[in-house]
């Protein structure tokens, strides 16, 4: 409903899968085309140009601009869906075949699975076109298409958005449409550098020939099913993935989508131990690798590099500590296991005792053919939440998420000094930020419980399976708004910004 600024635009965005909606770490390593980061290249309408535009100008970037083959494309469009009410895109299918000199048997319909766009239960979405590559010796792989074959992947998403979701889950025509459309640069790179696998594109090939020098294996040989190359592809992914999180705020931990950097990052130091047989950190050496392969399109990997090597260090570190003690366990637990599967307690001792994310532990079992009791090890773990005092992410009286962080930034709201968490005493602080759970807001009253952001803090936000701080927040009297004074109940760390979580007990607060 915005008149935008920019009606249209192009970019690059950092994309993480790794966890929730979407989630490919299980396809990482294992296959050629799925990275846990990836650089997702868009160009949008912000109810500028449409369809038409969107799908010609497709076509000529692939095959004017980049001369790929065409008997080498295909094409699918949505083919509608009855509960919704939904017809076929029969608009988008007319345009290719009018529009391009695409084959038209290389146009198929598929279901909203393959080709509806959604972004959650509710909101704006529509059906979407995707541009799929055959990469066979003899372009024999048309069948192929949405196979999850490595050989026909998927290259680029037209998402064109024209209707609006409500909550009763009808659907709406949107009063201006737009377009979104996302292309894996990892994927076209390889299709313009004629090669059958991400990892071979130049994209990677200085991070595996650090790699090789600093583990000093054989040099990677780009076989699918092959452990050191396994392990090689791991290793990669995962790093990019690590300074590309780390250079923006994100931090290994024990919770939320901390957690999911801090899974990711002990498989990594995993196979560096196991696999390549590296006993010290190694993660942290390849920093140099990703900046140089990275930096000029993200200068903040570049300016914080050594930030970001010694936080990924001082975590490798701290795995390690446990991690061989932790593969003694997974391999008696393996050799009990009449050869057929982990048991429960194991699993939970590897997760509760060594560090190993369960996932960790079932990448392990696969390798050799084994299972892990996943049930039982989740009853373990319910037991152990019960009876465990640490405050979950859930349990949580409010969070921060991601955007608002950002906006910090927009906004220069420094991090928050917490130098003297460690120390006693008073200290004096701005507030900075007051957030009630949906907004950033000016004031906080005794109506509810709100979030108060500070330029310093005393308090200790909880971390490492410590509790937060609890305290007070007190503004002195003052002429113009008294006395306030604010009890804090829970302290927590988003990013590099400590939330102080409780209610007013006196007067109000102000930013
Ligand atoms: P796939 O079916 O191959 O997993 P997708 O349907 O999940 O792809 P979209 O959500 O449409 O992909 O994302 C748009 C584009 O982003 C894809 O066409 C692809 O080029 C790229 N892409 C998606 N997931 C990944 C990933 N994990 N690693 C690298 N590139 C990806
Ligand atoms: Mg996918």
């Amino acid at each position: 409903t915005d008149k935008p600024e920019y009606p249209r635009a192009v970019n690059t965005q950092k994309c993480i899968r790794a966890g929730g909606k979407h989630n490919d770490l299980e396809d990482v390593g294992r296959d050629t085309y799925h990275h846990t980061f990836f650089e997702m290249l868009g160009n949008w309408s912000f109810g500028d140009y449409f369809k038409e535009d969107a799908i010609k100008w497709a076509w000529k970037l692939f095959t004017d601009v980049w001369g790929i083959e065409k008997d080498r494309l295909y094409v699918t469009v949505f083919s509608g869906d009855e509960k919704d009410g939904l017809e076929a895109d029969v608009e988008a299918e007319n345009l290719w075949k009018e529009l391009t000199d695409i084959d038209h048997s290389h146009i198929t319909r598929w279901d909203r699975k393959d080709n509806f766009w959604e972004m959650g239960n509710t909101g704006p979405c529509g059906p979407c076109s995707e541009i799929h590559y055959d990469s066979t010796s003899d372009k024999s792989g048309g069948h192929l298409v949405n196979l999850d074959d490595p050989d026909v992947i998927e290259i680029w998403n037209l998402v064109f958005i024209q209707y609006n979701r409500s909550d009763d889950g009808t659907l709406t025509p949107l009063p201006s449409k737009h377009v979104d459309t996302g292309m894996g640069l990892e994927r076209i790179v390889r299709v313009l550098q004629g090669k059958n696998s991400n990892y071979d594109t130049d994209l990677w090939t200085p991070i595996f020939a650090d790699i090789t020098k600093l583990t000093g294996s054989p040099p990677y040989e780009g076989k699918l099913d092959n452990q050191t190359d396994i392990a090689y592809r791991v290793l990669a992914d995962h790093i990019r993935c690590l300074v590309v999180a780390i250079a923006d705020g994100g931090r290994p931990g024990a919770a939320g989508r901390e957690y999911v950097l801090r899974r990711i990052l002990r498989r990594g130091v995993r196979h560096a131990h196991q696999t390549f047989g590296v006993d010290g950190p190694l993660l942290y050496k390849l920093v140099p690798s990703v900046v140089e392969t990275l930096g000029n399109v993200f200068p903040e990997i570049t300016e914080n590099q050594s930030q970001i090597a010694k936080i990924i260090f001082d975590e490798e570190e701290s795995f390690l500590k446990t991690l061989d003690r932790g593969i003694e366990l997974f391999e008696k637990a393996a050799a009990v296991g009449n050869g057929s599967c982990i048991d429960a307690q194991s699993a939970f001792t590897l997760h509760d005792t060594f560090g190993f994310p369960i996932d960790l532990t079932e990448v392990m079992a696969k390798e050799r053919s084994l299972t892990v009791d996943r049930d039982g090890y989740e009853l373990l773990m319910e037991k152990a939440r019960e009876t465990s005092r640490a405050t979950s992410e859930t349990d949580k009286k409010m969070q921060l998420p991601p955007e608002v962080l950002g906006k910090f930034t927009s906004l220069q709201v420094l991090p928050t000094n917490d130098e003297q968490k460690y120390g006693s005493g008073v200290t004096n602080s701005r507030v900075k930020g007051i957030w009630n759970g949906k907004d950033l807001v000016g004031k906080a009253d005794s109506s509810a419980t709100f979030g108060i952001i500070l330029n310093k803090t005393p308090l200790y936000a909880e971390q490492g399976g410590q509790v937060g701080d609890t305290g007070l927040i007190v503004r002195e009297q003052c002429s113009i708004n008294g006395r306030g004074e604010f009890l804090v109940e829970e302290t927590h760390r988003y990013g590099d910004y400590v939330l102080h979580v409780g209610r007013v007990l006196e007067g109000k607060l102000f930013e």
